[in-house]
């Protein structure tokens, strides 16, 4: 799984965009599931192709991607990113990387906790949109704008550093300033808003962008003007319709003379309903496909597969039993 998006390619690193491109498209129409259908690992290659592409085919991700590599192999493993530093300095690395090693929309190269978790419904999460979420988050102070109050004047004890020494030599200690909380500043008259704690907690109303095709549980990240915070996506289960990866599944009941002579039904899709002809013949269990009626991912449609199920009637009137006598007597 963990392969270099370069070696997925087939190009060096110091290949340029027009040959990644020109590498990319030779590999993508080969194992484009149209070009292979039912080859599952065709469609495992067209997506890990997607995903190569998707990193090193973008000049700035490509330069964070090779950047991230240089700094060494601790952002290949299982638990991601060492430390706060590097998610601070390169920014949406973690989605990346994760995006390629594994970790779908996150979850994996995460370390912190998602804080909130948000509520997608069906469609949306199939086919991508939008949604707005409540999220609770402690953001400056609007009062006092984060300071913690007025009349702000630099620490007499620490001299501005907030940090002071104490002891001689080897002996020396460092340890923040107790005057100013190692803040380096003084404020005389605290906010009363937020009793000088700089921070408030608010009720934030964002609307969130859903990628088409995300997975329920899989963790987004949302910036927002409180900062931000590690989102995971419930997706709302569906009555009739279930998903697996970027095909929609459902059922549909059907009679048995119905599985003998053929008919014609409803099927409830992403798409509204559409009329779904069942042939004469079809047997329990049978799966029909409806083409690209399924759930977007990595650019590429699924199908909506519907499974049939074939009734077996029980308490027969009078009148029904004859009639299943006069079957049973042909024999089939
Ligand atoms: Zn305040
Ligand atoms: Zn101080």
């Amino acid at each position: 799984m963990n392969r270099d998006p370069y070696s997925i390619l087939g190009v060096s690193e110091g290949a340029g965009q027009d040959e990644i491109k020109k590498a990319y498209r030779k590999l993508a129409k080969k194992n484009h599931p149209d070009a292979n259908p039912g080859d599952r690992s065709a469609e495992e290659r067209f997506k890990e192709i997607q995903e190569a592409y998707d990193i090193v085919g973008d000049p700035g991700k490509r330069a964070k991607f090779d950047a991230a590599k240089k700094g060494g192999g601790a952002y290949f493993g299982e638990e991601g990113m060492p430390g706060g530093d590097f998610e601070g300095g390169f920014g949406g690395l973690g989605d990346i990387l994760s995006g390629i090693f594994g970790g779908g929309f996150g979850g994996r190269a995460r370390q912190t906790q998602p804080s909130v978790n948000i509520s997608v419904p069906f469609a949306t999460a199939a086919r991508g949109g939008s949604v707005e979420a409540e999220l609770d988050l402690p953001v400056d102070c609007p009062v006092c704008g984060g300071i913690g109050g007025t009349g702000r004047e630099t620490c007499a004890s620490c001299g501005g550093s907030g940090r002071v020494t104490s002891g001689h030599g080897l002996f020396s200690t460092t340890h923040p300033c107790q005057g100013c909380g190692g803040r380096g500043f003084t404020l005389s008259k605290r906010c009363a808003s937020c009793g000088g704690s700089g921070r408030a907690g608010t009720h934030d109303r964002v609307a969130v962008s859903v990628p088409a095709g995300v997975e329920d549980g899989s963790v987004l990240r949302i910036s927002t003007t409180g900062g931000t915070v590690q989102a995971m996506i419930r997706v709302v289960p569906d009555r009739f319709l279930r998903r697996e990866g970027r095909d929609i599944h459902c059922d549909v009941r059907i009679t048995a003379a119905q599985a003998a002579l053929g008919t014609r039904v409803m099927i409830r899709t992403l798409d509204g309903k559409v009329r779904l002809k069942v042939p004469e013949g079809t047997q329990p269990g049978t799966v029909i496909r409806i083409r690209g009626r399924g759930a977007v991912q990595r650019g590429v449609q699924g199908d909506q597969l519907v499974h049939v199920i074939v009734g077996i009637p029980t308490g027969l009137s009078p009148e029904e039993k004859a009639l299943w006598e006069q079957l049973k007597s042909t024999g089939r």
